[in-house]
């Protein structure tokens, strides 16, 4: 039976602000997104259900043991388990028990043509539709492009056509690193729906970020664009200031000063300004990749976007000329360490980090390559072979011709630079991710090469013309 959110919504108490309305929430996937979702909802006070395929990753939840890293999850998944709001589950069976379904299984590129691969999105809805409940809302949290609303609704009304089932599009912005303070702190909820009974059960599962958040309520398809508009500018910002970087190098500017220049720019604002190797993770590349081809199927041809995705693989790929260019243009036969595998600090997942396809890029120049990341390296061992994964930071750079700094950690920023002079064959940092200061690093007696910084020899990013026209073909 539909329970009214707003009438429960009245008589709730200020515990958890959900009161009464405790919603029965199922998620399908627990990966990053699933898992965290699923276990801030919980802590919200909803009685959830995380279900995933991967019956080992269940098994190794329902021991405790948390799947990724994700900073303070595996506190916030024991006290939800131990107060019995959040369980997990390799079968479906708690779907039919829920008010809401919340879908929240990757959506990779597809092989081949960078479109959205939708099989996990339409899989799961097909699991899942005889199972639903009749007035079950059904939302929709993977990232998938415009209409596929309409189609998990066409798949709905074909299988369950006498029910209230409703379809939902509320795209997730949390970011790997900070996930649960960015659930429980966003910057606005995304909710795509004309439906007004699913706007209120929304509206009371996300009822304790009612006065912290903006909720912006449109319809499904705007709500879908919204997510990939948001990453398609996020990764235009960033690509904007890497450009910038590389005119910095031949002009004589510094990068972070100009970045702190503009940035302190209201109408632009500072985020987001950072110089680097590229956009990795599993969401931005991709993304953009997926709105180009949305546009591809509308006849229109989104030209800034192309060309960010163009250029930001493009610089992923010249990362390694960078480093040979600071070694006198040549890495064969030489080691290089590298601190960092993954696309950020603060999270295991290496999916499209810019650090594969610079220990690629060496490697096809002849370097031996040592690295070491605090959490990412079981991640890089299933797509980098031949590399030598070191314990720590020092023994990644013992032998060294070069230390590359690949990934921001906080543990990157304290190395005891005498120390690792030491284990190197040569005291020469490449930082691209311009954590030092470069005065204390001539003070310990280090050749630096960072990026976009005064003093900096030039590595022009070239755009593969092949691979900038396969994309706007
Ligand atoms: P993920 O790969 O970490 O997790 C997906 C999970 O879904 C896996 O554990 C998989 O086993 C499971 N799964 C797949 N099909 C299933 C099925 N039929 N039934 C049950 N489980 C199933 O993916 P993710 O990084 O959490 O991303 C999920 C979605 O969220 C993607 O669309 C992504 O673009 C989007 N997103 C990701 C982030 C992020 O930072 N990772 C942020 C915002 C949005």
């Amino acid at each position: 039976m539909w329970r009214d959110p707003n009438k429960a919504l009245a008589q709730s108490g200020p515990y958890l602000r959900s009161g009464d309305i405790r919603m029965r929430v199922a998620v399908i996937g627990a990966g990053y997104v699933g898992l965290v979702s699923g276990v801030c909802l919980a802590d919200f006070g909803h009685q959830v259900t995380c279900i995933d395929k991967d019956s080992r990753r269940i098994a190794a939840l329902k021991r405790g043991e948390i799947p990724i890293f994700e900073p303070g999850l595996d506190a916030l998944v024991e006290a939800n388990v131990r107060h019995g709001r959040l369980a997990f589950a390799a079968d479906l069976s708690a779907v039919a028990e829920a008010d809401a379904v919340f879908i929240a299984v990757g959506t990779p590129s597809r092989r081949g043509d960078g479109h959205a691969d939708l099989s996990f999105v339409y899989d799961a809805v097909k699991e899942i539709t005889p199972l639903l409940a009749g007035t079950a809302i059904l939302v929709t949290k993977s990232t998938v492009p415009v209409g596929t609303g309409d189609e998990i609704e066409r798949i709905v009304r074909a299988r369950r056509p006498n029910t209230d089932i409703a379809v939902v599009s509320n795209p997730e912005f949390l970011r790997e690193g900070t996930a649960i303070n960015d659930f429980n702190h966003p910057d606005r909820v995304v909710i795509g729906s004309d439906d007004a009974r699913a706007r209120a059960v929304l509206a009371a599962i996300y009822r304790p970020l009612l006065d912290a958040a903006p909720f912006v309520h449109v319809g499904r398809r705007t709500a879908e664009l919204i997510k990939y508009a948001a990453n398609a500018f996020l990764a235009t910002k960033i690509s904007f200031i890497n450009e910038i970087a590389d005119l910095c190098e031949c002009v004589g500017g510094d990068v972070e000063d100009v970045a702190r220049g503009i940035g302190l720019d209201e109408r632009i604002g500072p985020k987001f300004l950072r110089a680097g190797p590229g956009i990795g993770g599993s969401c931005l590349p991709k993304d953009g990749l997926a709105l180009i081809k949305t546009a591809h199927d509308y006849g229109m041809q989104l030209r800034l976007i192309e060309t960010v995705c163009a250029v930001n693989e493009a610089r992923k790929h010249a990362m390694a000329g960078k480093v040979a260019a600071a070694l006198d243009g040549a890495v064969g036969g030489k080691t290089i360490g590298v601190l960092g595998l993954t696309f950020k600090a603060d999270t295991d997942d290496t999916r499209d980090s810019p650090s594969l396809a610079l220990i690629a890029g060496l490697q096809d120049r002849g370097a031996t390559v040592r690295a070491y990341d605090p959490a990412g390296m079981e991640q890089a061992k299933l797509s980098l072979t031949a590399v030598d994964y070191c314990n720590d930071p020092y023994a990644a750079a013992e032998g060294a011709d070069a230390l590359v700094i690949a990934t921001e950690w906080q543990q990157f920023r304290t190395l005891d630079l005498p120390r690792l002079k030491r284990a190197m064959a040569q005291p020469l940092i490449v930082d691209l991710r311009n954590i030092y200061d470069i005065e204390a690093m001539k003070r310990a007696d280090f050749r630096y090469v960072a990026l976009g910084r005064s003093g900096q020899a030039t590595i022009p990013v070239q755009i593969p013309r092949q691979r900038l026209r396969a994309m706007t073909a």
